[in-house]
């Protein structure tokens, strides 16, 4: 952390604004350069700065590598760390997974020791309020190192993606379930298989937790987990629009829900000129990958200074 020290030495400065010119290099550095090499978490109070997709966060803690329900996967990638609701969240919902039969979860990646954009995957994950958990029911729960580097979770969707696998069991419907009844859960991302599949079983009941499973490309082998800003996050804002706009209220079963076995596999072919648009092209935002220090909440470049 010392070489980082001395650069972002100069990128607090710029981010207060002294010594525009000379310093503003640095407010131009990568993030997830920066964020992406901080081995531990601020030892402030826990607190997320910006959004999913551009963010950081004070204060995050370390899912324990190994709990009684629970094993984090791919530790080489030190990306076990989540705001402290996320932690408690996951070790909720691994003791929920005994309960429906499993051992527990395997977790995947929640977000680097002091958030931000990363190094590589995930567009999201910035704030530790993002997790992935596998799809593969834990046959262990002492795996070691090199076995968590090396196995691999298991797809529930088809090749073609319009339909699970035999893979797919009543017990991944009943966790992803209890996930999206979580009241601290905001949505709950899968392939759009899985969604259907749910979708089909759907009573008037399940609404409230059905609309907050949401499809999405990919999300196959895992699902995504996005918390809602914990209460008084001051800094820290929630995704729009809401899953209940989203849906119109309803349970998300609906054409948005079959578009993606439909026109998202086959795009229609367009039979007319498209029109050019009377607005002028909106430049283009950059990518997690190429975002830079000025593109994150101010607080950022302190989250990194910090002990
Ligand atoms: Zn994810």
């Amino acid at each position: 952390m010392k070489k980082l020290g001395l650069v972002l030495g100069s990128l607090i400065l710029a981010a207060c604004g002294s010594g525009a010119g000379t310093n503003s290099a640095t407010a131009q550095q990568l993030a997830n350069q920066l964020f992406g090499a901080a081995t531990r978490g601020t030892s402030a109070p826990a607190e997320a700065y910006g959004t999913y997709a551009r963010g950081c966060a004070d204060g995050l803690v370390e899912l324990p590598e190994t709990g009684p329900t629970w094993q984090a996967m791919r530790l080489s990638r030190n990306r076990n760390w989540g705001h402290p609701e996320m932690i408690s969240f996951l070790q909720d919902l691994s003791r929920q997974a005994v309960g429906i039969g499993w051992q527990g979860l395997y977790v995947g990646d929640i977000s680097q020791p002091r958030g931000g954009p990363m190094t590589s995957g995930h567009a999201s994950h910035q704030m530790g309020l993002d997790a992935d958990i596998w799809m593969l029911q834990p046959a262990s729960l002492t795996l070691s190192r090199t076995e968590r580097e090396n196995i691999s979770s298991i797809s529930v969707r088809t090749e073609d993606q319009r339909g699970v696998t035999p893979a797919w069991t009543r017990q991944h419907a009943a966790l992803l379930r209890a996930a999206a009844s979580d009241p601290r859960v905001d949505r709950v991302f899968v392939a759009a298989a899985v969604k259907i599949e749910m979708c089909r079983t759907a009573t008037p009941a399940d609404t409230p937790w059905l609309q907050r499973i949401r499809p999405i490309a990919g999300h196959n082998t895992h699902f995504h987990v996005r918390l809602r800003c914990p209460a008084g996050s001051r800094h820290c804002e929630t995704q729009s629009p809401t899953v209940a706009e989203l849906s119109n209220g309803g349970n998300g079963c609906d054409d948005t829900l079959t578009w993606w076995v439909t026109d998202y596999l086959n795009p229609p072919r367009r039979t007319t000129p498209v029109e050019p648009s009377p607005e002028p092209p909106q430049p283009r935002r950059r990518s997690a990958r190429e975002m830079i220090m000025a593109d994150l909440p101010r607080q950022c470049a302190q989250v990194l200074e910090r002990e």
